[in-house]
C-alpha cells in the first residue's frame, strides 16, 4: 500500500504539470470509487474548476480546486495515478483531463483491487473537519516532536507497532516505514507503546521522520503496484534495512532478521538490536492486536 513517501512521491510529480490548469472534464466510471456520492455529485461540481494547489495530508492527496473545493483521493491497497498514458490500462477507474497553459493532460486512476477512494469537501472547515476525525499529526511537520509522540502514547499498552500504523496518532506511516523507523530506533515492534523510554521516544521520532524522507528521497517503494506517474517504480525496497529481508543478516549486527506478526501486519526485526519485550506479555499484545487491522 503507497504509503507518505509514496502519495508524496506522486504528487511532487503531478503537481507542475497540473497546478494553475483547469479540470475540463471528470469521468468516474466505477461508481464505488466515490460511494456514498453517486459520480454524477462530482462530475457535476468539479469540472470547470481551477487546481489551485495539489497537496498531501498523511496517505491523502487533496486536489484544492477554485471556490475552496476539495477531490480528496486515497490510493489504498493499488491505486495508481497516471500522468498522459499512451494506453487505458486495464482497471482504469476515473479519468481527468486537465486543460493548462502547456496544453491538455491526462490523469487516470488506476486500481485492480477497487480500494481506492474519491470524496468532496466542500470549504476550507470541511476538509479540516474531515482530516481531523481521521489523521493524527504530520510526522514531516515541525509539530511532530519526542514529547508529542510520549504524550500520545502514554498508558498505552499496544504493541508500537499497532500505535504507529495507527494514522488518527501519526498521519502516513504503514507497514514498510514502521518496521524501517522501529529497527533504526532499537525498539521492538510488540513493545507497549507506552512503556517505551523517553530516549526510545526521542530515537523512534527521528528514526521515522529519517525513515520517511530517506523513501522520499529514493521516490518511495515498489513491492507489488506502486507506480511513478510514467509507470516507472520506485527505488526505495533496494535500501529496506529490514523489511521484507527475512532470512538475511541485520545490517547493523549480522543477525538474522525474523518475520513476527504484529498488528496482524508481517513484521520484520532484528531481535538483537530490537530486544523484545517479556514473551508472555507480548503474546498477549499479538493476539489482542491481530483482531484490528488500521488501514
Ligand atoms: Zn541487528
Amino acid at each position: 500500500m503507497p504509503e507518505l513517501p509514496e502519495v508524496e512521491t506522486i504528487r511532487t510529480q503531478l503537481a507542475p504539470h497540473l497546478e494553475g490548469g483547469r479540470l475540463d472534464a471528470l469521468e468516474i466510471s466505477d461508481p464505488r470509487w466515490c460511494q456514498p456520492l453517486a459520480p454524477s455529485a462530482l462530475t457535476a461540481t468539479l469540472p470547470g474548476r481551477h487546481l489551485e494547489r495539489l497537496s498531501r495530508r498523511g496517505k491523502y492527496l487533496v486536489w484544492e480546486l477554485s471556490g475552496d473545493v476539495h477531490l480528496i483521493m486515497h490510493l489504498r491497497m493499488t491505486g495508481t495515478l497516471l500522468l498522459d498514458s499512451p494506453t487505458k490500462p486495464p482497471h482504469t477507474r476515473v479519468r481527468l483531463a486537465f486543460g493548462t497553459s502547456r496544453g491538455s493532460r491526462t490523469v487516470l486512476f488506476v486500481d485492480s483491487r477497487r480500494f481506492g477512494t474519491g470524496e468532496l469537501a466542500l470549504g476550507g472547515r470541511a476538509l479540516d473537519a474531515f482530516m481531523a476525525a481521521r489523521l493524527g499529526p504530520e510526522p514531516l511537520g515541525p509539530e511532530f516532536t519526542a514529547e508529542l509522540l510520549r504524550t500520545a502514547a502514554r498508558g498505552r499498552r499496544t504493541p508500537i507497532k499497532a500505535f504507529l500504523l495507527d494514522q488518527r496518532r501519526i498521519a502516513g506511516v504503514g507497514n514498510i516505514y514502521a518496521d524501517e523507523a522501529l529497527f533504526r530506533a532499537g525498539v521492538h515492534p510488540l513493545r507497549p507503546a507506552g512503556r517505551l523510554t523517553r530516549r526510545q521516544y526521542e530515537l523512534l521520532r527521528d528514526a521515522i521522520v529519517d525513515a520517511l524522507q530517506a523513501g522520499v528521497q529514493a521516490r518511495g517503494a515498489t513491492i507489488d503496484d506502486f507506480r511513478h506517474v510514467d509507470g516507472v517504480a520506485g527505488s526505495f525496497q533496494n535500501q529496506f534495512l529490514v523489511h521484507r529481508r527475512a532470512g538475511q543478516p541485520c545490517p547493523t549486527c549480522g543477525t538474522q532478521v525474523v518475520k513476527l506478526v504484529a498488528a496482524g501486519r508481517g513484521t520484520y526485526v532484528c531481535e538483537r538490536c530490537q530486544p523484545r519485550p517479556r514473551r508472555a506479555r507480548a503474546a498477549r499484545y499479538a493476539a489482542r492486536s491481530s483482531s484490528s487491522r488500521p488501514v
